[in-house]
């Protein structure tokens, strides 16, 4: 997926301030911050949205839930609390068609959201 910016960051090929990485993973900081914490986490391997994730990638969706908390641990935002965010499909407003979690605090979050 050349074309797909985030799995340009998960090779490499686009600069990302990279927070930390494993086989799986990669945890990044959003290039347009809605919070003082604003974190992304994605799958190495390209899957379009949590709707096109399939029996198969349990394991990964797993791996990247776990990596969303060792993020919020990283930014020290644990004990203020944080929220964790997967924009799916149109009226959620996903831009990047590429899974992503959203790892946002570092200040008060409303409810419901927009
Ligand atoms: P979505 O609306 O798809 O859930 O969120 C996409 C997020 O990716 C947005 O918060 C946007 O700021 C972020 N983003 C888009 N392109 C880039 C990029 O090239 N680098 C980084 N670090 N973040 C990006
Ligand atoms: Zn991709």
């Amino acid at each position: 997926m050349e074309n797909c910016i985030f799995c340009r960051v998960a090779a490499g090929s686009a600069p990302a301030r990279v927070l930390f990485a494993d086989d799986d993973v990669v945890a990044f900081h959003d290039i347009a911050p809605r919070a003082p914490v604003h974190v992304l986490v994605i799958p190495r391997r390209h899957i379009t949205s949590l709707a096109h994730a399939e029996a198969g990638d349990a394991a990964v969706l797993g791996s990247l839930l776990a990596a969303a908390a060792e993020a919020a641990r990283r930014a020290g935002i644990v004990d203020s609390g944080y929220r964790v965010v997967a924009n799916t499909g149109a009226d959620a407003g996903q831009a990047v068609p590429h899974l992503h979690l959203h790892v946002l605090g570092g200040r008060p979050m409303g409810w419901p959201p927009g």
